[in-house]
């Protein structure tokens, strides 16, 4: 684990929710409020400030927001597609969809879907469905 808190988010500012990406807000509608800006802060508190992958938390981690759905996939910024991610899980997730990226994590998947009761139900599906039988 080579990164370190104090190299901050610099190097990734696709997954930071500010400025013209964050204020696009919910855009599919399903259940989600037009027009509502979803904060980190926010997303944060509703996740108690842990990581919904790995389960760690500041200070030993740094948290960030994780897109369920990638926006290069089509995802929004709607409170049912954002989840609270510490930067190692964001990096290693990086550009997959959550459920491509728990597949093959049993341990991180059963936390995600037993913490993540807020992710909009086609994403939840998506993730039951991905994982291989046992
Ligand atoms: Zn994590």
């Amino acid at each position: 684990m080579r990164w370190s808190a104090s190299r901050g988010r610099s190097g990734r500012p696709a997954h930071t929710a500010r400025g013209a990406e964050a204020a696009r807000g919910a855009e599919d509608g399903a259940g989600g409020r037009p027009g509502f800006r979803v904060k980190r802060s926010d997303v944060f508190a509703r996740d108690e400030f842990t990581c919904i992958y790995c389960g760690r938390m500041p200070p030993e981690v740094e948290l960030s927001v994780d897109h369920v759905e990638p926006r290069m996939r089509g995802g929004d910024n709607s409170s049912g597609n954002l989840v609270t991610a510490c930067v190692a899980c964001n990096r290693a997730k990086a550009g997959l969809a959550a459920w491509d990226y728990l597949a093959g994590r049993d341990e991180e998947r059963a936390r995600f879907l037993e913490r993540a009761t807020y992710v909009w139900p086609r994403l939840r599906a998506a993730i039951i469905e991905a994982a291989p039988e046992p």
